[in-house]
């Protein structure tokens, strides 16, 4: 059986997955033995030519399990990713924007050995300047830890433009993305003096944004490229608990953390308060009744039948479509974990977290 993955603490309280060691140094999918490349970036097809950059580094992986044509987010970095790219709420974003950057650096210093030496960061531009630009959340934060920890590093962002808008790149496939991207970076500014550069990005897929970015670089004599990422965007469509994350258990705070959206560290007090008036567990059968602002809620979860059923607003119009837990759920397993025992409550969301693709998430 595989072990569970390595761990890697983005602070001191959010743990997520590390990105597997014996991975491609270009675009982090399985590599050859005795190869530090994968084979397509040993000889990279004619309309990717040259690579520009040296390498890439990410947190974890980032992958939205669909279905029902929602997103199911398989770990809590993808979450933090999808809290960048959808919430609209700007305290999510600095939230998971804050996270991911202190994660971030955290390979920064580890990998001293390649970003050592950095003079310059940047990130890619929006083609519009007035559009948001969700990498800046995690950039902002990571620019400040930098200063705080006596790195001298430079913010470029602002010299670099979009020529043209390339459209939704969700769309298109491998070599078209290369092919649209090609050349639409721009630096402006005259000489990098070849001093060493930093990519920072949310997600990476098939690396053609900073393929095209780090080429707009070397034009400017950029010395080094390094591509340092939050997540490396999986491509299959699976719920991947088996194949990925087979043997050994997630723990209790992991996991709370995950279903509640990290709620249970992001926002203690709001789990806290509230009241649970009655919880009976018997057997593989658990009933809640909570009190809410317009009346009691019901929780009723059913281990047998893979069903979960839950009845106030938030749950019903936000968290069940993503399979997540609203702060009731939440916390009825704090107290679950409180009156059983730790391995108890943790056994338990663990069973639903590893089948949760069979789960159903519905309204009372
Ligand atoms: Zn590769
Ligand atoms: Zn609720």
């Amino acid at each position: 059986m595989t072990k569970i993955r390595e761990q890697f603490l983005l602070d001191d309280e959010v743990t997520i997955e590390s990105f597997p060691k014996n991975s491609c140094k270009i675009c982090l999918n399985q590599r050859l033995s005795g190869e530090d490349k994968c084979v397509q970036c040993l000889d990279p097809p004619s309309f990717v030519g040259d690579w520009y950059f040296e390498c890439v580094n990410a947190l974890g992986i980032y992958h939205k399990y669909k279905q029902d044509g929602y997103s199911i987010p398989i770990n809590i970095l993808s979450d933090l990713i999808l809290l960048l790219k959808f919430r609209r709420g700007k305290a999510f974003k600095n939230f998971a924007g804050s996270l991911l950057a202190k994660g971030l650096f955290k390979i920064l210093e580890q990998r001293g050995d390649i970003y050592g030496d950095i003079s310059y960061i940047v990130i890619s531009p929006k083609f519009k300047r007035t559009e948001e630009n969700q990498v800046t959340y995690i950039l902002n934060p990571f620019m400040k830890i930098l200063r705080k920890n006596g790195y001298d590093i430079k913010n470029i962002s602002n010299c670099v433009k979009r020529l043209r808008d390339v459209g939704k790149n969700k769309v298109k496939g491998f070599k078209e993305r290369f092919k649209d991207i090609k050349g639409v970076h721009e630096v402006e500014l005259d000489d990098l003096e070849h001093k060493d550069v930093v990519i920072l990005d949310d997600i990476f897929t098939t690396g053609s944004t900073s393929w095209d970015l780090a080429r707009a670089l070397k034009e400017k004599n950029a010395g080094k490229i390094f591509v340092l990422v939050a997540g490396r965007h999986w491509l299959f469509d699976e719920w991947p608990i088996n194949e990925l994350y087979s043997g050994g258990n997630f723990s209790f705070s992991y996991l709370i953390n995950y279903f509640s959206r990290m709620d249970y560290i992001r926002d203690k007090n709001k789990i806290s308060k509230v009241n649970v008036i009655d919880l009976v567990v018997q057997g593989n059968q658990i009933y809640g009744s909570i009190k809410g602002s317009g009346g009691n809620y019901d929780l009723k979860i059913d281990l047998d039948n893979k069903i979960l059923k839950h009845s106030c607003p938030d749950f019903i119009n936000d968290r069940k479509r993503n399979k997540k837990f609203c702060k009731h759920i939440s916390i009825i397993f704090i107290k679950i974990r409180k009156e059983k025992n730790e391995k108890f409550s943790c056994d338990i969301l663990n069973s639903i977290y590893r089948d949760l693709e069979s789960w159903q998430f519905n309204e009372i």
